[in-house]
């Protein structure tokens, strides 16, 4: 069996709410498999390996995000190379923001985004905060944590990761939670989403595995505890 490569994006500046928890769910739920995993880190200056299965990033604080952009920015061309070639990834809140065309700040401070995803966020004074839940079609019932100044439009080469309560997800106004294209995920849930989505861990384990052309059946999982979680947190609305 192949051994997957897990990038993961800073994870000291872009890392709120629970967000390396992806990273490590991912990496738990293939080791119960005894599917081999590595791990690693992408900081400032870091190479992103060429052999890259699944990028993860995290959310940040508008600062954080700033710490990051310029160096974040000179990797657009290798990040939509990536995406157009297949590469899984999945990006939360400040991530999934940076992976669009630009996010403007609240304060009208712009930070490039890298153009992976047709999106764009601007920010306002008014947060949307709160659990969330978001239906999608190939995965279910998403769960997870939000809280976000911008406010995320999507435009025509980004389909909705789903359909989310009214004032919550992309911008609170048309319903829709996150964005897709080919196998790039974005998506306002914290928590760590995976933590209470086991459905879309193993969807993103599953993609990985057939892009790299292995055809493989992920054993099945005790998930009790993670749907426990969820419906715990669909019934707390903060
Ligand atoms: N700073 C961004 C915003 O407020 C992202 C926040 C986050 O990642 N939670 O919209």
């Amino acid at each position: 069996m192949i051994t997957l490569k897990l990038v993961h994006l800073y994870p000291r500046e872009m890392n709120i709410y629970g967000d390396t928890g992806n990273v490590l769910v991912l990496r738990r739920r293939l080791q119960w498999r005894d599917r081999p995993v590595e791990i690693v880190p992408v900081s400032l200056g870091d190479p992103i390996p060429h052999d890259a299965d699944i990028l993860l990033g995290g959310g940040g604080q508008d600062a954080a995000q700033g710490e990051i952009g310029e160096d974040f920015a000179g990797r657009a061309a290798e990040l939509r190379a990536m995406a157009d070639d297949g590469v899984v990834m999945l990006a939360i809140c400040g991530s999934y923001q940076m992976l669009g065309h630009e996010f403007i700040t609240h304060e009208g401070r712009r930070i490039a985004g890298v153009g992976v995803l047709d999106v764009v966020t601007r920010g306002q004074q008014v947060r949307l905060i709160g659990n969330n839940y978001v239906d999608t079609p190939s995965t279910g019932r998403l769960v997870g944590y939000e809280n976000h100044s911008g406010l995320t439009t999507l435009g025509p080469g980004a389909r909705p990761l789903g359909t989310s309560q009214s004032g919550r997800g992309n911008n609170g106004q048309d319903g829709t939670e996150g964005a897709v294209r080919d196998n790039v995920i974005g998506t306002y849930l914290h928590g760590p989403v995976l933590a209470k989505s086991p459905r879309l861990a193993d969807d993103l384990v599953q993609r990985a595995y057939a892009r790299r052309g292995v055809d493989t059946e992920l054993e099945p999982l005790d998930d009790t505890l993670p749907e426990l979680a969820a419906r715990v947190a669909v019934g707390r609305p903060r």
